[in-house]
């Protein structure tokens, strides 16, 4: 069994983070006069709380995790590359993912020049755990795993995922940004059980709020430090902790978008698999869906000519003919069904 010293890179576990004003002084304190900031210009004159306490104190309350359970960063994607930074030693180690999948797993390795190996889904885009094992060896130090996974909409095979955390001798992520649009219970009640998983979630999706960058991890203690070692110091600037925590107090009102979109996407789907569409939509537990339509390239341009944009997956590794459709307000979704009967017909 590799412990989890075995698994950091030697100079992350080496490594003395920098320290700033803000984390060397805790108290209370009225004359700040440590970090060199300008007085004036309260409360965006001060540097922002490096550990961002009062959103994660939300956080572990909303999720039942312990704060120092938690990491914040500048979106998901801060947190894939810092997994990275922190386990893959570059050209020596690899990672294993599966596809169709999300993208940057694999970007994040290859700006860090770690060997991404992809593992296919299998016909019905679930997860084949031996597959996956297999292609690990002695130097794949992260499996990535993605439920509900994007572009598929499906989550992955609970059982398979549970195989893969107690039999592989690494790090496995679930990224589960669309968590909150399924129909399955989240991993992070089960972080006690499982000391090598790491959970991504995100405020992008169900929260609504892509754009003020919040991506949270989840994870042991001792992953939780190392991640902090090597972050910025601010990586979380004051506007976005000040929003993330006025949007964390808006629980009633994600979880009736959350509904709203779900009775959408239902509606939908039963539309495009009728006449005059009648096409494959598969099953899904995010905010998409993954249709299978005739003429791929030709719709989506002729839509993206309508000002209608969707995702076109029709070159995606076993995504052959599909779009990738997001679920928008009901207006959207009207004009998306107006304009494809206009294209089809
Ligand atoms: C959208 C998405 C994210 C979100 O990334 P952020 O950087 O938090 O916006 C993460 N993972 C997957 C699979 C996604 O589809």
């Amino acid at each position: 069994m590799r412990r989890l010293e075995d698994l950091v890179r030697p100079n992350i576990l080496r490594l003395k983070p920098y320290s700033s004003a803000r984390d060397e002084f805790q108290g209370k304190a009225s004359v700040f006069l440590d970090a060199n900031e300008n007085p004036w210009n309260a409360p965006y004159n001060r540097y922002p709380d490096p550990m961002q306490w009062q959103v994660k104190d939300r956080i572990a309350e909303l999720k039942g995790v312990d704060r120092d359970r938690i990491f914040l960063g500048n979106g998901s994607d801060e947190a894939i590359d810092l997994i990275l930074r922190a386990f893959c030693e570059p050209g020596k180690d690899n990672m294993v993912t599966i596809t169709p999948s999300y993208g940057m797993y694999e970007v994040a390795a290859a700006v860090n020049e770690v060997d991404c190996r992809k593992v296919l889904l299998d016909d019905r885009f679930d997860l084949d755990d031996k597959a996956v094992l297999g292609a690990t060896d002695e130097r794949t130090k992260v499996i990535f795993l993605c439920s509900p996974n994007n572009p598929t909409g499906n989550n992955l095979d609970r059982e398979a995922i549970y195989t893969l955390l107690r039999r592989f001798d690494g790090m496995v992520v679930v990224d589960e940004a669309y968590i909150d649009f399924s129909s399955h219970p989240s991993f992070v009640r089960e972080l006690g059980e499982f000391p090598n998983m790491i959970v991504l979630q995100t405020l992008s999706k169900a929260w609504g709020a892509a754009g003020i960058r919040l991506g949270m991890a989840f994870a042991s203690p001792e992953i939780i430090r190392i991640f902090n070692k090597i972050k910025y110091p601010y990586n979380v600037n004051q506007l976005t902790q000040e929003k993330a925590l006025a949007l964390l107090n808006e629980v009633e009102r994600k979880e009736r978008q959350v509904h709203d979109i779900l009775t959408e996407r239902d509606r939908l789907e039963h539309v495009l698999v009728k006449p005059p569409f009648s096409y494959k939509v598969y099953p899904s537990d995010a905010n998409f869906l993954l249709v299978n339509v005739k003429e791929p390239d030709r719709l989506y341009e002729g839509l993206v000519r309508k000002g209608v944009v969707v995702r076109n997956r029709n070159y995606v590794q076993k995504c052959l003919g599909c779009l990738r459709i997001t679920i928008g307000t009901p207006t959207e979704n009207d004009i998306l069904i107006r304009e494809m009967k206009d294209l089809i017909l």
